[in-house]
């Protein structure tokens, strides 16, 4: 008994090394990626029932390490080593670059752009002054960047993060609440937070098929989400649609905004533009 006991420690500690060598990789690649400013992005379109209303920018690297474990991975690494801020506004600073370019082309003025940013950065000092100064160098107006920021990341820090989406509202910017669904946000409390946009979280969207949606049997989740957004008057964008089946039941049920694999693949700047002026 001793024996498997001391064999399951040495596993235990083999796995945890692994990890911290793996993330120490990520570190370094990280480190260097935010040294070249080798970051680039890419757009995942969002549709509603007949058209792109607008696009969500994506972050990626081609560096070998990064590249195999994602942003998925490396995103909550580089903010429990204090590298997001800078990797945001790597993003920010290529993203309205971008759109300055893009701008003038654009025919649906209401088209918007929706940036990921770290809830870390709600409760930076200096976050809304050098946004507003990258508004100004660019000459983008507030109104078309709608900041995306997780559900679960946003109520762990409430207090500092209100007083930032206040501001941000303030200066005409959109917010989202990201991956909503996942988090525990006591739905009256949603009232407080100046939220523009609900987004689904991917979960509940995948496990919408023909054998879990029958007309008695519906999906729950969605459908709570769908009916708070109607009473605080907030948009739905369903996430990571893959299917028909998925798209036409969530129209059943009155939503609006559509995202995933079935409409579009995330796509590079190139691809972007040639499905924008089509
Ligand atoms: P997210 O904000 O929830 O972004 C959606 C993720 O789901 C993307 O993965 C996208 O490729 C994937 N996805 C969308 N639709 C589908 C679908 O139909 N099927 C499947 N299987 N996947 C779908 P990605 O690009 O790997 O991004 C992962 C996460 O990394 C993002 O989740 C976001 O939280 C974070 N992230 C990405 N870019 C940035 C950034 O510039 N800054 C920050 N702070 N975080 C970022
Ligand atoms: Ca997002
Ligand atoms: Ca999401
Ligand atoms: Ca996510």
């Amino acid at each position: 008994a001793k024996k498997t006991g001391k064999n399951r420690i040495e596993f235990f500690n083999e796995k945890l090394s692994n990890e911290l060598v793996v993330k120490n990789e990520i570190i370094i690649a990280l480190d260097r990626a935010i040294e070249i400013k080798s970051f680039f992005l890419n757009f995942m379109p969002i549709y509603n029932s007949n058209e792109m209303i607008g696009v969500e920018i994506l972050i990626r690297n081609d560096d070998e390490i990064l590249k195999k474990h994602g942003p998925d991975k490396y995103i909550p690494i580089a903010e429990e080593a204090g590298l997001i801020s800078r990797i945001d506004f790597i993003v920010i600073e290529k993203a309205f670059n971008e759109i300055k370019k893009i701008l003038p082309i654009i025919k649906n003025k209401k088209f918007f752009f929706a940036i990921n940013i770290s809830a870390l950065e709600l409760n930076s000092e200096s976050f809304i002054g050098k946004i507003l100064k990258l508004i100004t160098k660019y000459n983008i107006p507030p109104e078309i960047i709608e900041f995306e920021i997780t559900e679960t990341s946003l109520i762990t820090r409430e207090e500092n993060a209100t007083r930032t989406l206040e501001q941000l509202k303030n200066e005409g910017f959109k917010l989202s609440l990201d991956d909503f669904g996942t988090g525990y946000t006591a739905f009256n409390q949603l009232q407080n937070y100046p939220i523009n946009t609900l987004k689904i979280d991917r979960s509940f969207i995948n496990n919408i098929n023909e054998t879990t949606i029958s007309n008695k049997n519906k999906n729950s989740m969605v459908e709570v989400i769908l009916s708070l957004a109607n009473l605080y008057d907030l948009n739905v964008v369903a996430e990571g649609v893959e299917t028909e089946f998925q798209l036409d039941y969530l129209k059943s049920l009155g939503c609006h905004f559509f995202q995933g694999y079935l409409l579009s693949k995330p796509i590079d700047i190139d691809e972007f533009k040639s499905k924008l002026f089509l």
